[in-house]
């Protein structure tokens, strides 16, 4: 008889995760984390930086400002309204094909696959601020040397390397579901689309290839970094400062300033309160794009069972 062969890290992992199923530290998986912050977090500032720069010699002009524009409202209603409303909180439902484009715009954002987001995000508010959340800002000490590690581990680089939620256990829902496992397996392809597309399209309006160059820079690597930025606000930030509606468990925050800008995410305190509402301002004077999409969508008939706390409830919870 010979000796068992020494098994593949991967497999290694996986043993380790049975023992203990929340979640996954695996090097195999850490090597793709690192992987993936470099390409999708690291290099979209760098092209900002090579954007600005060559702006002395290409200007962007209305073309690429529509580019980025245009890309940055797709991905971030992707990004709030399918990835977080609807997969991982299930604020709403929605037709087959409105499912689709959502995880599909999500995906092209760059911020991870959806059923891996979905799995971050349920974790971070199982564990909101306490040992396990993936991002909290609140975790590194109190002193100001601790405060500012926290929001840059929060903000940024937890990004590198972080323990993998075992999706059978956060996301068990959404591996039932063989469209969004098909959309989640192509989601480098996905990615790639959301940066061929503008390129492509500068290239055609412009007439010459440094259109292209144009158009996979603005639309593509500046709209990431924003995009990015304003998402991982969130995270760092209004889990630090700003006024709370509620005294949730957790240090979450709201901010008005935030508010257009992340499509109604700045409403972090009052999500933390009502995680399953659709709506996150709460109220027609706290602006909510990604609301505002659901409202639509279900006045066309395309989403139903939207979910919205009571007037009652929100008084409630509020005392
Ligand atoms: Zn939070
Ligand atoms: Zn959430």
């Amino acid at each position: 008889m010979s000796e068992p062969a020494e098994q593949p890290e991967s497999v290694k992992g996986w043993t380790r995760l049975t023992r203990r199923r929340d979640v996954l530290d695996d090097p195999y998986i850490h090597r793709y984390q690192r992987r993936h912050f470099f390409f999708f977090d690291i290099l979209p500032a760098i092209g900002t930086v090579a954007a600005v720069a060559l702006s002395w010699v290409w200007p962007p002009g209305p073309i690429e400002g529509s580019l980025l524009l245009g890309l940055w409202l797709v991905t971030g209603f992707g990004v709030t309204v399918g990835y977080h409303r609807l997969f991982t909180h299930r604020s709403f439902s929605a037709a087959p094909w409105v499912q689709a484009l959502l995880a599909v715009s999500g995906s092209m954002a760059g911020q991870g696959s959806v059923i891996s987001w979905v799995a971050l995000h349920r974790r971070h508010h199982e564990l909101s601020d306490q040992p396990g959340d993936p991002h909290s800002p609140n975790l590194h000490g109190q002193d100001p040397v601790g405060r500012l590690r926290g929001l840059l581990h929060a903000h940024l680089l937890w990004m590198r390397q972080h323990e993998y939620p075992n999706v059978v256990c956060y996301a068990s829902d959404l591996l039932r579901d063989r469209s969004l496992l098909q959309v989640n397996g192509l989601y480098l392809w996905w990615v790639l689309l959301g940066l061929a597309i503008p390129a492509l399209v500068g290239w055609w309006l412009h007439g010459h290839v440094a259109g292209l160059l144009l158009g996979f820079l603005w639309g593509g690597a500046v709209r990431m970094f924003v995009l990015g930025n304003i998402i991982w606000s969130i995270n760092s930030f209004l889990h630090s400062f700003g006024p709370r509606l509620f005294a949730t468990r957790e240090h979450s925050r709201n901010s008005g300033w935030l508010a257009l800008a992340s499509f109604g995410e700045s409403w972090h305190n009052n999500h933390h309160a009502f995680p399953t509402s659709a709506s996150f301002g709460l109220d027609w004077y706290r602006l909510d794009p990604g609301y505002w999409l659901i409202w639509l969508l279900a006045r066309l008939g395309l989403a139903w069972d939207v979910k919205v706390p009571s007037e009652e409830q929100i008084r409630l919870k509020r005392a």
